[in-house]
C-alpha cells in the first residue's frame, strides 16, 4: 500500500475544496454573466437579482426566494420576519457553525442549545421538548453537512407548541426528505451562498426561501432599508441586498447545481466503499434523505493524529467544528459555560471533513483513503 501511495503524485496537494477548477469548468457562463450586468452597470437588485430569486425558489420548491448579503443576514431578517426579538429563546444546535446562534444573539435573541443525535449530527428531536419555556419563539435546526434535520418530527413539535421554524439551509441546497427539498418544508429557511458552499457566489450571499408571500415581502423590504417606494420607509430596515454580480454568477451556476450535487454524492459512496474496515466511522444517511455532501465527514478516536498525517501528505482535510457553540469564549462569556451536551462534545472532538468537490478524482479519492487507511490501521 505504502509504495503505491508515493507512486501517485505525492507532492501534489489535494484541496478541501476547489473553487479554481469549478470557475474553469463554467469560465465562460460565469464571464458572460458578469459582462453582462458590467455592460448593463445596474448593480444594485433589478432584473438579475429577480431572474435568481424565481430559479433559486423554483429549485427549492418555495413559493418564494428573497436574495440577501448573506447566510447570515439570511438568518437574521428571517426571524426578525416572524416576529422573534429581545429575550425570545430560540431552540438550536451547538454543533455548527457560530453565525446560526450569532444571528439569534444580534436580534437580542437567546439561543437555547439542545444535543445532537451522534448518528447524524444533527438537533436531536426528542431533546427539543425539554427545552421549550413560554419564552420559546422558533426552532432553528441546521441541515448540517447537507443532510436533512429530521423536519418531520421538528414540524410536529413545533406545531403542537405553537413554535416557529427557520431551518439553517446554508449547507444544503437541493437536500430533500421523500422527495421535498430542504428550503420549502419550515416556515422560512436561509441558504449561504459563501464561495465554497454547494451553490457559490464570488463573494458574500445568502437568500430566505419560504411559501408565505406576505412575509416574504416583509424580508424584501427589511433587507432594502424598510423601503415601500425609493423615499418611503415603513420600518427600519438594514442594507442586506444580495448584488446583482453575485446574482448574475449564481444564476449562471444554479443548471449545474444538479449534475455537482450527483457528483458530490458519487464521491462519498465511493469514499464509503473504499473505507470500509478502516479504522473510521463513516457518515450515515437517514432512510428517504438525500444527503448532499456539502461535507464528507468521518470520526475517529483519533482524529488529530489523521489530520496531521493527512495534512503531512498535502491533503486539505478540516474539522467541522472543533469548539461547540456553548464553548466558544463568545458564548461563555454570556453565561453558557455550564451548558453540557456530551454528544456534541463528543463529536466535536473526533469529526474529521475529508476534501469534497465535484472535481475530485478517483485517482485523489483513493490516495486520500490510503493516507487515512495507513494511518489508523
Ligand atoms: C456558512 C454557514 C452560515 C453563514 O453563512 P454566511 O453566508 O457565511 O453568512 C450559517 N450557518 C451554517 C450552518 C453555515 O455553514
Amino acid at each position: 500500500m505504502s509504495s503505491s501511495i508515493a507512486s501517485t503524485k505525492a507532492d501534489s496537494k489535494i484541496p478541501l475544496v476547489d473553487l479554481q477548477a469549478q470557475y474553469r469548468s463554467i469560465q465562460s457562463e460565469v464571464d458572460a454573466a458578469i459582462r453582462r450586468v458590467l455592460d448593463r452597470s445596474s448593480f444594485i437588485l433589478g432584473d438579475e437579482v429577480l431572474a435568481f430569486e424565481s430559479a433559486f425558489a423554483k429549485h427549492v420548491g418555495a413559493t418564494g426566494a428573497v436574495g440577501v448579503s448573506s447566510g447570515t443576514a439570511a438568518l437574521q431578517l428571517a426571524l426578525r420576519a416572524l416576529g422573534v426579538s429581545r429575550g425570545d429563546e430560540v431552540i438550536t444546535t451547538a454543533h455548527t457553525f457560530i453565525a446560526t446562534a450569532e444571528a439569534i444573539s444580534n436580534i437580542g435573541a437567546v439561543p437555547v442549545f439542545v444535543d445532537i443525535d451522534p448518528v447524524t449530527y444533527n438537533i436531536d428531536p426528542a431533546e427539543i421538548e425539554a427545552k421549550i419555556s413560554e419564552r420559546t419563539r422558533a426552532i432553528l435546526p441546521v441541515h448540517l453537512y447537507g443532510q436533512p434535520a429530521d423536519m418531520t418530527a421538528i414540524m410536529a413539535i413545533a406545531e403542537e407548541r405553537g413554535l416557529w421554524v427557520v431551518e439553517d439551509a446554508a449547507q444544503a441546497h437541493g437536500a430533500a426528505i421523500d422527495g421535498r427539498r430542504c428550503g420549502s418544508i419550515g416556515h422560512l429557511a436561509c441558504f449561504s451562498f459563501y464561495p465554497g458552499k454547494n451553490l457559490g457566489a464570488y463573494g458574500d450571499a445568502g437568500a430566505v426561501t419560504g411559501n408565505d408571500p406576505e412575509v416574504l415581502d416583509r424580508i424584501r423590504r427589511m433587507r432594502d432599508h424598510g423601503r415601500t417606494t425609493k423615499y418611503e420607509h415603513v420600518e427600519v430596515g438594514y442594507a442586506e441586498r444580495i448584488d446583482a454580480l453575485h446574482a448574475a454568477v449564481l444564476g449562471a451556476k444554479l443548471p449545474h447545481l444538479e449534475s455537482w450535487t450527483d457528483a458530490r454524492r458519487s464521491h462519498a459512496r465511493r469514499y464509503s466503499e473504499l473505507l470500509e474496515g478502516a479504522m473510521v466511522e463513516v457518515p450515515v444517511t437517514r432512510d428517504g434523505f438525500r444527503h448532499v455532501f456539502h461535507l464528507y465527514v468521518v470520526r475517529s478516536a483519533r482524529r488529530d493524529e489523521l489530520l496531521a498525517r493527512l495534512r503531512e501528505e498535502g491533503i486539505g482535510a478540516g474539522i467541522h467544528y472543533p469548539i461547540p457553540l456553548h464553548r466558544q469564549p463568545a458564548y461563555v462569556a454570556l453565561g453558557y459555560g455550564d451548558v453540557s451536551l456530551p454528544h456534541t462534545e463528543a463529536a466535536a472532538a473526533e469529526v474529521l471533513s475529508l476534501p469534497m468537490y465535484p472535481e475530485l478524482t478517483d485517482e485523489q479519492i483513493q490516495r486520500i483513503v490510503a493516507t487515512v487507511r495507513a494511518s489508523v490501521a
